[in-house]
């Protein structure tokens, strides 16, 4: 079981995305016990598209949300 501190949220609008390397991202090509901060630059939220930088650690240090993030939403409502 992840601790919240290396699990990592998407922080764009609608989203809620939530990285947990305990399992990885299918979608991204990212093996189980990957760490966010091992994730390629270039990796992106399967949910929204989002970049690394619009996710936040679930507990701990650094949880602040880059404010432009804030710019992008998902606009599909349902
Ligand atoms: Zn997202």
């Amino acid at each position: 079981m992840s601790k919240p501190e290396d699990m990592w949220q998407c922080q764009t609008t609608n989203c809620g995305y939530i990285y947990d390397p305990d399992r990885g991202d299918r979608r991204g090509k990212i093996p189980k016990g990957v760490s966010f901060e091992d994730l390629p630059d270039d990796w992106k939220c399967p949910v929204c598209g989002a970049g690394k930088k619009c996710f936040r650690p679930l507990a701990g240090e650094g949880s602040v949300v880059d404010e432009s993030c804030g710019h992008y939403s998902n606009k599909s409502s349902s």
